[in-house]
């Protein structure tokens, strides 16, 4: 890994994040105020922004979190979309908000909220950070976003770039050195 000898671009700061995880923290305090609101958190990728969003959330909520893999080493979601730890039980009376970090091809949370449906919530709908919608191969817009980005690969503020850098508290780019 090679990423020290490369150009880090700040794609988007701290405060330009947390700035922005606050007002949808308050978007969702409002909508779910008459709700029974789970967050369902998509580790690792989103944990830091999941930690970030629901301490701005000023209505009672559950927290649970899931792991999936999609990735395996390129930077090219596999497609295949497996389950490594599932939230337990039947999720009767409640209205799931999937938390993730980025939005790519969109297989992920389309599995997953296709999954989470066959556990009987009330309704389900999805919050992520970032979101590149270049690059989708399903039919998806997330009921929350954070900010839309261009075709390309990011990293930090739980992010990674190989198995490190996802306690970088900002989102960066990674470039080539000039030649
Ligand atoms: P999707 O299934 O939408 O193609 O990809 C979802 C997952 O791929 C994200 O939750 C994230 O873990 C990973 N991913 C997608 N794009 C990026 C990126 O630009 N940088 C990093 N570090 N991970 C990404
Ligand atoms: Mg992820």
């Amino acid at each position: 890994m090679d990423i020290e000898k490369k150009v880090w671009e700040v794609l988007l700061s701290e405060e330009e994040i947390q700035t922005r995880a606050k007002q949808m923290g308050e978007e969702i305090s409002n909508d779910y105020k008459e709700k029974k609101l789970l967050v369902v958190s998509l580790l690792k990728g989103s944990f830091i922004f999941t930690a970030d969003l629901v301490r701005r959330i000023s209505i009672p909520v559950k927290i649970e979190f899931m792991t999936t893999s999609s990735y395996g080493h390129g930077q090219e979601s596999s497609g295949n979309i497996n389950i490594i730890s599932d939230v337990k039980g039947d999720l009767t009376g409640y209205d799931v908000l999937v938390v993730d970090d980025i939005t790519d091809s969109g297989l992920t949370m389309k599995y997953v909220m296709e999954h989470l449906k066959t556990k009987n919530p009330t309704t389900v709908k999805c919050c992520v950070l970032l979101d590149k919608p270049d690059r989708r191969q399903v039919d998806l817009v997330p009921d929350y976003l954070g900010f839309t980005i261009p075709d390309k690969f990011v990293v930090g503020y739980g992010l990674n770039y190989g198995d490190y850098y996802r306690n970088v508290p900002y989102v960066f780019v990674v470039t080539e050195q000039d030649r």
